[in-house]
């Protein structure tokens, strides 16, 4: 097969390395890739928000199967085009995807399934969401609907905080994404992800993950895209993953089909749980970056088998081949992330490690500079390893980050602290 993947970043190396493995596999192109994608695949300039060219580069090059990463080409509709143009594609509609555009869009599903998630309402209009603040009081969070980078959610401690949030939002500093908000009842517990493939009806479990978003030790500092991540997760035990699929995925995943916009691609639920049970925090519409990227090193091969199951609606069929493992991510970003950060700081030492099924580097911002690595994002490396403990894989991710020579990065020393 001919397989295109869309993204650029450390989840999409993830999956491209897994995809590759696949003896299915006989060409594969990444768009728009980045310097550790190249090593293992043709890495393509292509527009990944413009459905119409993703179509035609996939025409041209005889794409048998298109896998889309990031949220947004999903929520511009590539997977429509490419449905349209009957081309296989992994990943939902935008009406699908409308499950991580619009918080509000989710909350109603949740409510129509009886799904159980934090008590909220809606506001197109300050005034009455400052009202609504004022009379439920702090903690409380408030997130703009829309898309915003994941930065559209404030955690309110104290009621300032929330209406300071609100001024925000409404004064445009989320772009349309902040046009309307979602205040939420404030949820105590533990965060865990669940991953699940579905192709419209079956849902099927791929993999539990924990990650931590602070920038710093110890969970502090600011919030962050993700500074690292491990699977599985201990907090998501069977019971509660039972649970969490009969209450929560599942009614969803009907409720989506019974509206005619059926979900299918993998579905991201985060999940708050406390006292033996969870509830529903928010669903993303694509793997989690960098969840994906130790859910891929503990599934291996076999991903490419279970993403065209998903896109051709046959999950029923397969069965998901459960290693027994742990993996362990820990992210280097440059110094300064996630507020302002420099580019092009040479990194060296990548090539002594040990490149292997327990052990890999996904490149996130990487770029080459006259044959030299050099860092060209925020988040630059995903320092990955398996084990047969958590502990184990900790200690090979950390080993394999003392060999890295980098003196413009820096990373977490902690990763995986709640779970040891
Ligand atoms: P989201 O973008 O919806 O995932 O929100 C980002 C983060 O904000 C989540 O991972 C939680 O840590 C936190 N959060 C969101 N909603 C709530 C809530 N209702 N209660 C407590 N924390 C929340």
């Amino acid at each position: 097969m001919n397989i295109l993947v869309l993204g650029g970043g450390g989840r999409e190396h993830a999956l491209a390395w897994a995809i590759k493995q696949n003896p299915k596999c006989d060409r594969l192109i990444v768009a728009p890739g980045n310097a550790g994608i190249a090593a293992i695949a043709e890495c393509a300039e292509l527009d990944i928000l413009d459905g119409g060219a993703v179509v035609d580069f996939a025409e041209q090059n005889a794409i048998d199967f298109v896998v889309i990463g990031p949220e947004a080409p999903l929520a511009a509709g590539v997977a429509d085009r490419l449905a349209e143009a009957g081309i296989l594609a992994f990943g939902p509609s935008a009406a699908a995807a409308r499950l991580e555009a619009s918080k509000a869009f989710t909350k109603e599903i949740c409510d129509a399934a009886g799904a159980p998630t934090a008590a909220w309402a809606r506001f197109d209009d300050a005034e009455a969401a400052r009202a609504h603040i004022r009379t439920t009081g702090a903690p409380i969070v408030v997130k703009a609907d829309g898309l915003a980078a994941g930065k559209g959610v404030i955690v309110a401690m104290d009621e300032a905080t929330a209406l300071g949030a609100i001024d925000d939002m409404f004064s445009g500093e989320f772009g349309a994404a902040g046009a309307e908000v979602v205040i939420e009842e404030f949820m105590t517990g533990e965060e865990a992800s669940f991953f699940l493939l579905c192709d419209g009806e079956t849902v099927l479990p791929i993999g539990t993950a924990q990650d931590h978003k602070r920038a710093f030790d110890g969970d502090e500092g600011p919030n962050t895209g993700g500074m690292g991540a491990y699977s599985p997760a201990p907090v998501l035990s069977d019971a509660i993953a039972e649970q969490a699929l009969a209450e929560i995925v599942r009614p969803t995943i009907r409720e989506m089909a019974r509206r005619g916009t059926p979900y299918k691609g993998v579905l991201y639920a985060g999940l708050m749980i406390e006292n033996g049970r969870a509830r529903l925090v928010e669903y993303n519409v694509r793997f989690g970056d960098p969840e994906c990227q130790v859910l891929m090193m503990r599934l291996g091969a076999q991903v490419l088998d279970l993403l065209l199951a998903c896109a051709e609606g046959r999950l029923s069929e397969l069965r998901v081949d459960w290693a027994d493992d742990h993996a362990l991510t820990v992210v280097m970003a440059a110094e300064g992330y996630p507020g302002p950060y420099a580019k092009g700081s040479i990194i060296t030492g990548l090539d002594a490690l040990p490149q292997d099924s327990a052990h890999m580097v996904f490149h996130a911002g990487t770029a080459l500079d006259n044959g030299r690595l050099v860092a060209a994002g925020g988040r630059v490396l995903n320092v990955t390893a398996r084990g047969a403990t958590l502990a184990e894989a900790r200690s090979r991710a950390y080993d394999m980050i003392a060999q890295i020579d980098w003196p413009g990065g820096f990373c977490r020393s902690d990763i995986g602290w709640r779970a040891l």
